[in-house]
């Protein structure tokens, strides 16, 4: 097993733009209600973990056409979970999102007078 390498700030930077985490941060959801909701519900959930060698293509196809794409992916960012498709994003793209989806929870802290 190889071991993740950090994610490049150029690579941060790209992510922190990323329409996906701009819209995980507006649909931040405030329960759980929204896995009711995810088109995956009808879906072998053996797709959204594909094996390394596999691509995840029919998980992010499944995940771009969702109406809660946007709250799964800040669920997996809070969680910082490695594995698996969420959102329409692969574990190698939430490297980045994660270090910028951090970065944004300060600056909102800072702005609110919090932390
Ligand atoms: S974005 Fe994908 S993984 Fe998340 S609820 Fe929707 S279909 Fe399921």
């Amino acid at each position: 097993m190889t071991r993740a390498r950090l994610p490049r700030p150029e690579e941060v930077a790209a992510a922190r733009a990323d329409s996906r985490l701009i819209r995980a941060r507006e649909e931040r959801p405030e329960d759980e209600t929204w896995r009711v909701r995810g088109n995956c519900r009808s879906v072998d959930p053996e797709t959204f973990f594909p094996a390394a060698t596999e691509p995840p293509d029919m998980a992010v196809a499944v995940c771009g056409g969702c109406p809660v794409r946007g709250a799964c992916l800040a669920w997996a960012l809070e969680a910082g979970d490695a594995h698996g498709v969420w959102g329409g994003t692969t574990p190698r793209e939430r490297r980045a999102m994660v270090i910028a989806w951090r970065a944004g929870a300060g600056e909102r802290r800072e702005l609110i007078g919090v932390g």
